[in-house]
């Protein structure tokens, strides 16, 4: 632990420091990967927003999110993966895609690291076209 990088998050929404600490402090019985961490808000639970980091070097794997962000980010990663189904790309394939829709370079195309306005353009974008003469396909 002594060589791990720190980082230093502050809460987006109310300026307080962020605490990494393991998930099930946060999830508690529905901790999934109980050795994961997250960057919670020092003000949690009052404060309700955090990100997940990446267990290898506990770096954040975004920006942190409060509960409306965090399920707009799982809508647009849902609304991705269902393009990706129906038009056979393969992962890189549509984050390609989603970079040169929403014109954004790869290292700023990540769903982790979108506002909800940006989520909400991802799930529209992924949106499969309306038949002409109207009527919403089955
Ligand atoms: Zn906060």
């Amino acid at each position: 632990m002594k060589n791990m990088k720190k980082y230093n998050l502050k809460c987006p929404y109310c300026g307080a420091p962020a605490i990494c600490r393991p998930a099930s402090s946060v999830y508690g019985a529905d901790t999934i990967d109980r050795g994961s961490y997250l960057y919670v808000c020092s003000r949690w639970p009052a404060c309700d927003s955090y990100v997940s980091a990446h267990k290898k070097d506990r770096k954040p794997m975004g920006t942190m999110a409060n509960r409306s962000l965090r399920q707009k980010r799982i809508l647009a990663h849902q609304a991705l993966k269902r393009l990706q189904k129906e038009r056979h790309m393969n992962k890189w394939a549509a984050y390609v895609w989603l970079q040169a829709k929403l014109g954004l370079d790869e290292s700023q195309a990540h769903i982790g690291m979108f506002s909800e306005q940006m989520c909400e353009k991802v799930i529209s974008l992924c949106r499969p076209p309306v038949k002409p003469g109207g009527g919403m396909a089955a």
